[in-house]
């Protein structure tokens, strides 16, 4: 059977001239944002992974690479965020109108199934780990279903490693991206995750040793997990960590504020290779916490967060949110004024948005505050809501505002001078401005198809570092000493 699996580009990836540069029209004026060549589609990898070996299967990702729409094959493939919904409808109705049998699965599926069920033969809703294997089984039989819902036997037990010989890595900055869980033990308001996993298990995890295998097989010494919460299975983290303790890998990922001040086990992570975080800060005010369920953060002392995870040597990608419920227009300097004076690294900004089927768009749609159904502003950087404590247009400038301040040189001083040492400091100061002020730069690397010669230079500006107190290792300790290769890529979602 031949198979295409296909990950549409993003709308907020596809600036006018983006996807014509993949389309044999020459060198297009569109720069392409590091952030859309960071990770490969590492789902699609995992649905390969259950077709059999003689199948022909290729898969596409519009970010990085052209996408060919003249071929027929027996079946087609296709990831839905809510900003890629329309034209992975479009490149869905292509192939539907060739003969070509479609399936459509991911968080915008499972939100809204009947609009993609208009688009498809087959809709999978939830997570595909036990539906895409049972999908294969009855194709094969001759009687596939037009949904398929994940609800029962939830597990990464049996699922098979993903299929990496597909991914084209030389494309990526950060091809070892890897996934151990599934889901989050938390319940925020605006995540997509209860709608997601509505239905059965929301948060589980693959086997230990079958997540060191996996790790294993990567080369290099670099990975990004991409797990909604790393640390959120406190018995799983600390087996992962104590295998990976001696493998000498360094790697990114992301964990809530408590779960970084509970127990011992970021240092844990910190022994086995962790050199960066990406923590859900979302708000400073403890009553727009509580309005937007994330009860997790709600009393705990962000400074401390900061000092421990900056003792580690660990940096921090902050992530926050404006326009929440409770959010007045003096949010974006508070926010920005508490990052840089802490020391954040990097700070990934979001406009609260109302995705489809979260309780956030419930409440919002109960009120009548959804101000659009065009799902493709629904990409956090545009309001797509009423908001309560400000108009739209300051919520709209504040959060470009809050970009431009965080930003400026002399905030990235003054946040890299707010380290415990001045090799932090001379790191954090190296990177903030390799990655946020050198865009033209990577837009260059990405078209000289140089990536993959980047990364050795990203290790190289990026100095070692050792715990606070730490002392300069003895020839015994050397085996342990690694040196640090940071990335820090802001999280795709
Ligand atoms: S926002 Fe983060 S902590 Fe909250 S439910 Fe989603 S993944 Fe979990």
């Amino acid at each position: 059977m031949k198979v295409k699996l296909i990950l549409p580009a993003l709308i907020e990836a596809a600036a006018p001239g983006f996807l014509a540069q993949f389309a044999g029209e020459g060198r297009s004026a569109a720069r392409r944002p590091i952030k859309y060549s960071l990770f490969p589609p590492l789902g699609l990898a995992q649905l390969a992974a259950f077709l059999d070996v003689e199948d022909d299967v290729r898969i596409v990702d519009e970010h990085v690479e052209r996408l060919e729409l003249d071929d027929v094959p027996d079946l087609v493939g296709i990831e839905v965020y809510i900003t890629n919904a329309r034209r992975a409808y479009a490149i869905a109705d292509h192939y539907r109108a060739r003969g070509v049998r479609v399936v459509l699965g991911g968080l915008h599926v499972t939100s809204l199934p009947e609009e993609a069920a208009r688009h498809a033969d087959t809709v999978f809703l939830g997570p595909a780990d036990q539906t895409f294997p049972e999908f294969l089984r009855d194709l094969r039989a001759g009687r596939p279903k037009a949904r398929y819902s994940s609800t029962r036997d939830r597990s990464l037990a049996d699922v098979p490693l993903p299929r990496r010989d597909l991914i084209r890595r030389e494309l990526y900055l950060v091809p070892n991206s890897i996934v151990v869980t599934r889901g989050c033990p938390h319940h925020c308001e605006f995540c997509y995750k209860d709608a997601f996993f509505a239905g059965g298990r929301s948060f589980y995890t693959r086997r230990v040793d079958a997540a060191l295998r996996e790790i294993d097989s990567l080369p290099g010494r670099h990975l990004y997990f991409l797990d909604d919460h790393l640390l959120g299975d406190a018995r799983f983290a600390r087996n992962l960590f104590a295998g990976l303790r001696g493998m000498g890998r360094l790697f990114q990922g992301a964990a809530t504020v408590d779960a970084v001040l509970r127990g011992d086990l970021v240092e844990r992570a910190a022994e086995a290779g962790l050199r960066s975080l990406f923590v859900g800060f979302e708000t400073l005010d403890p009553t727009a916490l509580r309005r937007a369920g994330k009860v997790q953060n709600l009393g705990r002392d962000y400074d401390r967060v900061v000092r421990r995870l900056d003792e580690l040597g660990v940096l921090i990608n902050g992530s926050f949110v404006f326009g929440l419920d409770g959010d007045g227009p003096d949010v974006f300097e508070r926010t920005v004024d508490w990052a840089a004076s802490r020391g954040i690294t990097t700070a990934t900004f979001h406009i609260a948005t109302p995705y489809p089927g979260t309780a956030l768009y419930t409440r919002m749609e109960a009120s009548g505050r959804i101000l659009t159904r065009d799902w493709e502003r629904y990409d956090t950087r545009q309001v797509v809501f009423e908001p309560q404590g400000m108009t739209r247009a300051q919520l709209q400038d504040g959060y470009w505002r809050a970009y431009r301040d965080f930003y400026s040189l002399p905030n990235i001083f003054r946040a890299a001078s707010a380290h415990t040492s001045l090799s932090r400091s001379v790191k954090h100061f190296a990177y903030s401005l390799g990655w946020k002020r050198c865009e033209p730069v990577w837009d260059w690397v990405i078209r000289a198809r140089a990536l993959t010669r980047t990364r050795p230079l990203l290790e190289g500006v990026l100095a070692t570092v050792r715990r606070v107190g730490e002392l300069a290792p003895s020839a015994e300790a050397e085996p342990r000493r690694l040196p640090v290769v940071e990335t820090t890529p802001e999280r795709a979602a």
